[in-house]
């Protein structure tokens, strides 16, 4: 059959297997889909626990300055002792004294409890990266061996390319910017192949996509005469399917 249709079919065919490879090029092959994913995930979980230990290690730092603020700040009340000239003066210094203490002691809490978090969070990120390094060299070696394929893939694109475009050139305009309207709609499924009614009664053709009813003589255009027909359900491409 070298009508119409079949040029439009054989074109469509080379587009779909186009925008596959390319596709295909921009992202990682199908068998190492799984492998990628898990290997993005650690990544990115790697990397939020290394912004914590950054965090604990900072909120670490802080408390050990406060600590060493209110030690000094203590230091100087206990200083003022014998300069206080009266017992309420001395009363007031002692109060200053106490809650000077008290604030050590519950900075000292605060910063033990900062050095667990971060001491604990070391530890994850330790043993993450431990079982990170096994992900990245199975990971290292399935990249490898695609970017080693990928050459081929790309020549094979341009092939791709180099028939696509002979096989527009062989197409009228006003059908191709209909294909490529549709095309986008679908998200590449512009054709649709007919198909026969099953079981008793008379039979008729449908469009397989949207199941609109396709009169019989268009049914025969289709299929035998390659006549270009859009289907009035869905506006696809109709193909002339099996049987
Ligand atoms: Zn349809």
């Amino acid at each position: 059959m070298n009508d119409l249709l079949q040029r439009l079919i054989e074109f469509h065919r080379t587009a779909r297997e186009l925008a596959a490879t390319r596709a295909l090029l921009a992202g990682v092959p199908e068998e190492m889909r799984a492998l990628h994913d898990e290997f993005t995930a650690a990544k990115e979980a790697l990397g939020a626990l290394e912004a914590t230990a950054r965090e604990t290690r900072k909120a670490r730092v802080a408390a050990e300055g406060a600590i060493s603020d209110a030690q000094e700040k203590l230091r100087k009340f206990q200083q003022q002792v014998p300069r206080v000239r009266n017992q309420r003066e001395y009363a007031a210094l002692l109060t200053e004294i106490d809650g000077a203490k008290a604030e050590i002691k519950r900075l000292e809490e605060q910063a033990l409890g900062a050095l667990e978090a971060a001491d604990r969070s070391i530890e994850e990120l330790e043993a993450r990266k431990a079982a990170f390094v096994d992900l990245e060299a199975r990971y290292a070696e399935e990249l490898a061996a695609w970017e080693a394929r990928k050459p081929g893939v790309a020549h094979h694109a341009s092939e791709l390319e180099t028939e696509a475009e002979r096989l527009r050139a062989e197409l009228p305009r006003p059908i191709l910017a209909q294909y490529h309207r549709i095309s986008e709609k679908y998200r590449g499924e512009a054709l649709s192949p007919l198909r026969r009614s099953e079981g008793p009664g008379a039979s008729f053709w449908f469009c397989s996509t949207c199941n609109y009813q396709v009169r019989p003589q268009v049914a025969v255009e289709v299929r035998t005469r390659g006549v270009i027909v859009q289907c009035e359900g869905c506006r696809r491409f109709l193909s002339p399917g099996e049987g």
